[in-house]
């Protein structure tokens, strides 16, 4: 928390927070070998065909998300040529992850009843809600081979078989857009590919992190070396059909299928052929996607669900999958927890209890701070004085630009540490969010700004 005290003559005036995360998502090309821990962003200049000039990293997420929010605060503390009342600039950790830092803030932390949230991404609105979320994972002890085969005998081949560079993107951002899954796309083929030829499967490894559609999935299995050349070419045609299916909205989607050696797989280690067959049709029902639409915001998401990681390990046999799930119902919310324990139940997995979960921010509509936000946000964008924009001007303009989003912010854990607190989120426009390709287009940035110092003078 960095504070700034109020301009002469304005001592009376209401604090205003101003609150940004310093964490950022760390995601690289499939074939990239960045290293976040050592290097810095490679940024460069681009031009967008839509947005024009704009910044992007190379082969990596860019980190607009929110350094953009982090750098308008900063700069804010800097400003001289305005008057203000009190400021607070809270810079949070952690926020990536679903929300961990805000979570530990202590109530007192605060002073101000306003808090400017700087995450958005999208210039075009303003946001006065959005989802709570729940993030969980299921757990389910395997049986190896052995328990119904002593003994493996023959000529076998292992491989290992990966589907790479899935479209991926935001889950709340992009849950709506219908992309591949990649654990789902590689669990697919296999299902198909392991249909007729026996295959023994002892390692999975999809996905990332939490709020990441996954962008890839890789399996580890053996089939007997005569069978090879079916087996792959099985593959290959359930990867046409898949390909296919997600033509026009994931077009980059690849198989690799890699020989790791001729050996024999290890009983104690290995799932059964009915067993490895069984596992890819459970994967590929897992619930992911949208699942309700809003009945306030329509054709707006209102509960998803991003199945986003999944490991197999095989010492012991041990599956683990892992959702996040995003409501701006909070009823839905603890509706979904049951229906999530009861899919445990039916298919036999141990539920484990719910990390990071955060609540709903539901929309105030008559809070002081947006009555400004929306003046403060007109003003901007007519090179007006706020001073000279009226309540009504500001509704007027601003009708069709407030939003609910289907993401997690950080006001979610605020309106429960924090009662009473007002909140609006706003931001500079920023594309393809935790994504290689994420960029912050430039032409968007003095709008943002010039409205936070409207912001200010509005108060
Ligand atoms: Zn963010």
């Amino acid at each position: 928390m960095i504070r700034k005290p109020a301009t002469k003559g304005k001592e009376h005036v209401p604090s205003l927070c101003f609150q940004s995360h310093l964490d950022m998502v760390c995601t690289r090309e499939s074939d990239s070998t960045f290293d976040f821990n050592t290097t810095g962003i490679q940024t460069r200049l681009v031009e967008d065909p839509e947005y024009g000039p704009s910044v992007m990293g190379t082969g990596t997420t860019l980190g607009a998300d929110d350094g953009i929010g982090v750098a308008a605060a900063l700069a804010l503390l800097l400003e001289e040529k305005i008057e203000h009342g009190p400021i607070e600039c809270l810079f949070t950790i952690d926020e990536e992850p679903g929300l961990l830092g805000i979570a530990k803030l202590p109530t007192d932390f605060i002073k101000s009843k306003y808090c400017v949230n700087l995450d958005a991404f999208d210039d075009k609105t303003i946001t006065i809600g959005c989802a709570g979320g729940v993030v969980r994972t299921l757990t389910k002890k395997l049986q190896p081979a052995v328990s119904t085969i002593s003994k493996i005998e023959g000529d076998y081949t292992q491989l290992s078989v990966r589907v790479l560079n899935c479209r991926s993107g935001h889950s709340g951002f992009d849950i709506h857009n219908g992309r591949a899954n990649g654990i789902q796309a590689l669990a697919t083929v296999m299902y198909k590919a392991s249909s007729g030829i026996g295959i023994y499967l002892n390692r999975l490894d999809g996905g990332t992190k939490v709020n990441v559609i996954p962008q890839d999935c890789v399996g580890d299995v053996w089939v007997q070396t005569k069978q090879l050349p079916e087996f792959e070419t099985k593959l290959r045609d359930a990867f046409k059909i898949l390909q296919a299916d997600f033509a026009g909205r994931d077009d980059d989607i690849q198989l690799d299928i890699k020989t790791i050696g001729k050996s024999l797989p290890s009983t104690d280690s290995v799932l059964s052929e009915r067993d490895s067959h069984e596992l890819f049709a459970l994967l590929m029902n897992v619930p992911h996607g949208v699942l309700r639409l809003s009945a306030l915001f329509p054709g707006k998401v209102e509960s998803s669900i991003n199945f986003y990681r999944c490991t197999l390990s095989s010492n012991p046999l041990e599956l683990n999958i892992s959702f996040l799930y995003r409501s701006a119902s909070q009823l839905q919310i603890e509706s979904y927890k049951t229906q999530q324990e009861a899919y445990a139940v039916a298919n036999g997995f141990i539920c484990s209890e719910c990390k990071s979960e955060y609540p709903a921010w539901v929309p105030v509509l008559n809070s002081q701070l947006l009555s400004a936000t929306k003046r403060a946000y007109a003003a901007a964008r007519q090179s007006k004085k706020v001073s000279d924009i009226t309540q009504q001007e500001g509704d007027d303009f601003c009708a069709d630009k407030l939003v609910v989003q289907h993401v997690g912010l950080e006001p979610c854990w605020m309106t429960k540490l924090f009662p009473g607190m007002e909140f609006v989120t706003i931001g500079a426009h920023i594309s393809n969010c935790h994504s290689p390709t994420e960029s912050l287009h430039i032409n968007s940035v003095q709008p943002f700004y010039q409205t936070l110092l409207n912001i200010l003078a509005a108060f």
